[in-house]
């Protein structure tokens, strides 16, 4: 099983992303984002599967806290857009090519 990055950007953060045993109480998470420390704890045991989708709305967690976003429908908004933004992201190979490309196509197009 492959594993996810161990250190990926974030607007202006650096983030590490470990994977943990277990993340403890009081319900069983299958992630934590600690903005604070710019850490996403990831549980090992998850299904590759699964770990993506964690891994992604663990993603969403610290792109609302960058662009400070209202705390009152964080979770529910990324509940919704994670597992349906990871299908996009999967399914479509040659637009996340196209949306990766980066800047060098727009300087030659000048
Ligand atoms: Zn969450």
């Amino acid at each position: 099983m492959s594993k996810p990055p161990r250190y990926i950007s974030i607007g202006p953060y650096r983030y590490r992303i470990k994977l943990v045993r277990e993340l403890g109480e009081p319900e069983e998470l299958d992630g934590v984002t600690d903005t604070a420390g710019s850490k996403l704890l990831i549980r090992e045991d998850l299904s590759p599967s699964r770990m993506r989708e964690t891994v992604l709305h663990e993603i969403l967690h610290a792109v609302w806290d960058v662009c400070n976003l209202s705390k009152a429908y964080e979770e529910k908004t990324i509940m919704s857009l994670s597992p349906i933004l990871l299908d996009v992201l999967q399914r479509n190979e040659e637009l996340v090519e196209w949306l990766t490309e980066g800047e060098q196509d727009d300087d030659q197009s000048f």
